[in-house]
């Protein structure tokens, strides 16, 4: 890792980023940045309160106007657009020390760091790109008539954003929100907040102006929480649990709000005795160590028809014991996960699986030289895993795959569909018919058949059904989400 870029950040003070300015913390109000590939603590951000929050909906509002007249709100969609497009072109000069600053702050691997990069640069431009094509209709109504739908922005967003792929979904959400012309106020993880702040800030270098782009760090039931509950935030974006989205939406209702939750999954991987196993096999292991598994759509099911199970499972075996866990500087297979917390609820799934007598197909390794004190879980292949299982149904949020036989595709549904959740599956199978069928008839937000794009796609409209959440992020879509549809009707004769 780069020296220089380092020092620099570990000597960050903390701060809040309103109104294009850093706003100290207020004093003792700070948070140990703690690192996951050791455990060490190396800086410090900034502890939001309501009052912090407030000061941020305060600049956000009066960057939007109260009659969408404020200098954000008459910047034309063409200008929102270029500005985004800077955003991005800045993201790729500075591509380096972004990744590495994720890299230190998440765990990540500093490979997957750099990816996430990428997204977030691309996020930029494809939204840069649509905001001047974001069209309202004209309606045929009455004779004399003439009737039109606007699209407008809501004003003041809010951008609740996690840990596990703090840059994408900053660009994903906040992306589409300013394409459609909102002002934004964010609140990143506690464990991940340092890329959100250094965003806010090379937004304002590219010319954003004052109050469009504003981050307040802090905890997720001190200030996530009072900007949930803020009547000035018109909007509310969620990624994270379910547990926590829920109290978000039930916040944001008490304003008449609405919300975007994206509330992660248990995803399915179906694997017919017609696959490809070659083009499968490496793709269903990216899917679940991707990211240390820390991923919402994570192909964390794996449904192998019987005929071929055997063979399948001692492949995957195979390949998990060759996988590395080891320092984000190293780009292995993985990095540690991402803080204590989410070390020590990986391990007790784990022993709810030796509990239950599950049986490890195998397991991958830790690099000997991996710190003391870091989050290092090692991947691991349960095989057998009975569909009512904890195991089978629960979202992990590690590299832990479950992996199941079934009998036919009628079972594979059955099994596939019998989730909680529903965010994404992938069918692999050459059967064209088949294809189709499994692709109306699977109970979620994305199909993908013969590929599984766990965490890319940014033109692809991403979200869930269930307990994963509604609302669409991602691709055009995303934009509708960010807008309010205004009709307005002029008679003419
Ligand atoms: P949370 O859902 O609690 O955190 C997600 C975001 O919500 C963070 O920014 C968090 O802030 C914030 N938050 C927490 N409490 C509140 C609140 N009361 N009001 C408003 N915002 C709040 O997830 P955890 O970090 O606790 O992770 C637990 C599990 O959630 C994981 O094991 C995983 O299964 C799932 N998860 C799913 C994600 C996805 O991509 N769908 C992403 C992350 C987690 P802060 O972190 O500062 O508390």
């Amino acid at each position: 890792m780069d020296a220089n870029a380092t020092q620099r950040l570990t000597q960050m003070d903390a701060y809040f980023y309103i109104d294009n300015q850093r706003v100290p913390a207020p004093a003792g109000q700070t948070i140990d940045v703690i690192d996951p590939a050791d455990g060490t603590v190396f800086g410090q951000i900034a502890r939001g309160s309501a009052d912090d929050i407030d000061q941020a909906v305060q600049a956000a509002s009066a960057a939007v106007g109260e009659h969408l007249d404020g200098p954000w709100g008459l910047t034309s969609a063409r200008d929102r657009g270029r500005l985004l497009m800077k955003l991005g072109d800045a993201v790729l000069e500075r591509a380096d020390e972004l990744a590495q600053l994720e890299a230190r702050d998440t765990g990540k691997s500093l490979r997957t760091a750099k990816a996430d990069v990428m997204a977030l640069a691309r996020y930029f431009e494809y939204y840069g790109g649509a905001a001047d094509k974001l069209q309202g209709e004209t309606l045929e109504y009455e004779t004399g008539y003439m009737v039109v739908t606007l699209r407008e922005p809501h004003g003041v967003t809010g951008h609740i954003i996690p840990w596990n792929y703090p840059m994408q979904i900053f660009g994903r959400s906040v992306g589409a929100a300013l394409a459609a012309g909102n002002a934004c106020v964010i609140k990143p993880a506690e464990d991940a907040s340092l890329s959100s702040l250094y965003l806010a800030e090379l937004a304002a270098e590219v010319g954003f102006p004052s109050g469009v782009v504003n981050v307040v760090t802090g905890y997720g039931h001190e200030a996530g929480a009072a900007l949930s509950a803020h009547p000035g935030i018109h909007h509310i974006s969620f990624t994270g649990s379910t547990a926590t989205g829920q109290r978000v939406a039930e916040a944001a209702s008490r304003n008449h709000r609405p919300v975007t939750l994206e509330l992660g999954g248990k995803s399915p991987q179906i694997v017919f005795e017609d696959a490809d196993l070659d083009a499968a096999l490496p793709v269903l292991v990216n899917a679940i160590v991707q990211n240390a598994g820390q991923t919402c759509s994570a192909g964390s099911r794996l449904l192998v028809q019987e005929s071929i199970y055997e063979d399948v499972v001692n492949q995957l075996a195979q390949r998990f014991r060759e996988l590395r866990s080891g320092p984000p500087a190293q780009s292995l297979d993985m990095g540690p996960l991402v803080n204590k917390r989410q070390y020590d609820r990986v391990r007790e799934l784990l022993e709810v699986a030796r509990q239950e007598g599950l049986t490890v197909a195998a397991r991958g390794q830790i690099v000997p030289d991996a710190p003391e004190g870091g989050y290092y879980q090692e991947a691991v292949l349960l095989r057998d895993v009975p569909p009512a299982s904890v195991l089978a149904r629960e979202e992990i949020f590690g590299p832990v795959l479950a992996a199941m036989p079934f009998r036919d595709e009628a079972h594979a549904l059955e099994l596939a569909n019998d989730s909680e959740f529903g965010l994404v599956a992938g069918v692999w199978t050459r059967d064209g018919a088949r294809q189709l069928r499994l692709a109306r008839r699977l109970r979620c937000g994305q199909v993908f058949i013969n590929n599984y794009g766990a965490g890319g796609g940014v033109e692809l409209p991403f979200g869930g059904v269930k307990s994963s959440g509604y609302g669409r992020e991602k691709g055009f879509e995303a934009l509708y989400g960010f807008t309010v549809l205004k009709t307005v009707a002029i008679r003419h004769d």
